[in-house]
């Protein structure tokens, strides 16, 4: 099987030619405690360009020459691991190849017959809870808020806007980055309003979306975005970091939000979180979500790649902001 290894750490935008090698690597049996999976779907997320460094954040940096990490959905051919046979499906961390044999005891089993096995990575997956647990918990979101979101056609912009809405907020608000999916969220997402902040100043067009302001700004994005929210940011507003992706490939520092003094009258709240410290929120958010997804209130959109040697090209197109919803690769059963 062929898996994808990090040969050399990039400076700025990862080059695909000279940071990168998919190589061949042997297909083993299961031991004993152990899974042999083929992996079906592979998901390519921002924070992988942050284990890519070797600065020490909460994931560990990616190992040098050998196959890289992410969440993946398989299926096993076989089984060494008491509770798991041939023909289940599992969710497990081996991403970015196409055969993995691991601990059982780090693979979750997932039903098919339940809901696509795409979901468990995307809508009803870590995306998913990223936006239940940032909008309800850390931003405290209540009925009546007006709230922004950027990044809000993406896996977890998608869907924090459809849940604020869901849950009764004044006005929901979104930005993202092409005319097509400003589109896609007010007239597929039930946005109120959204904008494409490559058209002018996310201040202004901001201000113009949400003429009395935003009570929670959930960010995904950073720099501008959370300038202008500060700016638009109402009294004892919170604002919820999940991520800064516009500075993921930076090579100089970047400038703080040069408004942030504006936290003192306004008194509003500034957060940051992890999604793994919000599991416990899983079963609640799992049973909400998909039923607002079967019963189609809440909808989703994925991209997808096809094949292990478009694995790369999928996460640096995510980065790029080619994808709609969850960018994800499907690998050929
Ligand atoms: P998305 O599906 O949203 O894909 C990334 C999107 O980011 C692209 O589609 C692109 O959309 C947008 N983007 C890229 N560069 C810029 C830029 N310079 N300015 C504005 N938008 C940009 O990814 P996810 O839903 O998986 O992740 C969204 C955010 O959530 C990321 O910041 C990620 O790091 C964070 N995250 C944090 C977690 C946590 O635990 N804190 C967990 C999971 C995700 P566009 O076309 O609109 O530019």
């Amino acid at each position: 099987g062929r898996e994808w290894h990090l040969t050399e750490r990039p400076e700025g935008w990862p080059d695909p030619e000279k940071n990168f090698a998919l190589r061949e690597a042997p297909v083993t049996e299961p031991g004993e405690g152990e899974v042999l999976v083929k992996n079906l779907y592979l998901s390519v997320d921002p924070y992988m360009r942050g284990r890519m460094s070797a600065a020490k954040s909460y994931a560990e940096p990616y190992k040098l020459n050998k196959p890289m990490l992410g969440a993946a959905v398989g299926r096993v051919l076989a089984s060494g691991a008491e509770g798991f046979s041939e023909g289940d499906h599992v969710l497990h961390f081996f991403g970015w190849r196409e055969y993995a044999t691991f601990d059982a005891r780090s693979a979750v089993k997932v039903d098919p017959e339940a809901a696509p096995l795409t979901t468990y990575l995307g809508v009803l997956g870590m995306p998913g809870l990223t936006a239940y647990a940032g909008l309800l918990r850390v931003a405290g979101f209540k009925e009546g808020d007006a709230v922004f979101v950027s990044g809000a056609a993406g896996a977890v912009g998608s869907e924090v806007g459809q849940i604020a809405r869901l849950k009764g907020a004044s006005r929901v608000v979104g930005s993202a980055g092409s005319d097509e999916k400003v589109k896609l969220l007010t007239e597929e997402y039930g946005f109120d309003a959204a904008f494409n902040y490559k058209n002018g100043p996310v201040k202004d067009q901001l201000k113009e979306a949400a003429p009395d302001g935003i009570d929670v700004y959930f960010d995904n994005v950073g720099g501008e975005h959370l300038e202008a929210a500060i700016s638009a940011m109402n009294l004892h507003g919170r604002i919820a970091v999940c991520g800064m992706i516009s500075q993921y490939n930076a090579t100089e520092p970047t400038p703080a939000p040069r408004n942030l003094a504006q936290i003192i009258a306004k008194r509003f709240r500034v957060e940051g979180f992890l999604v793994g410290d919000h599991y416990d929120l899983q079963p609640q958010f799992v049973e909400e979500v998909s039923a607002w997804v079967r019963s189609g209130e809440l909808k989703y959109n994925e991209t997808k790649a096809e094949g292990i040697e478009n694995t790369l090209d999928a996460f640096l197109g995510m980065l790029r902001g080619e994808n709609t919803g969850k960018m994800l690769v499907a690998l050929p059963d």
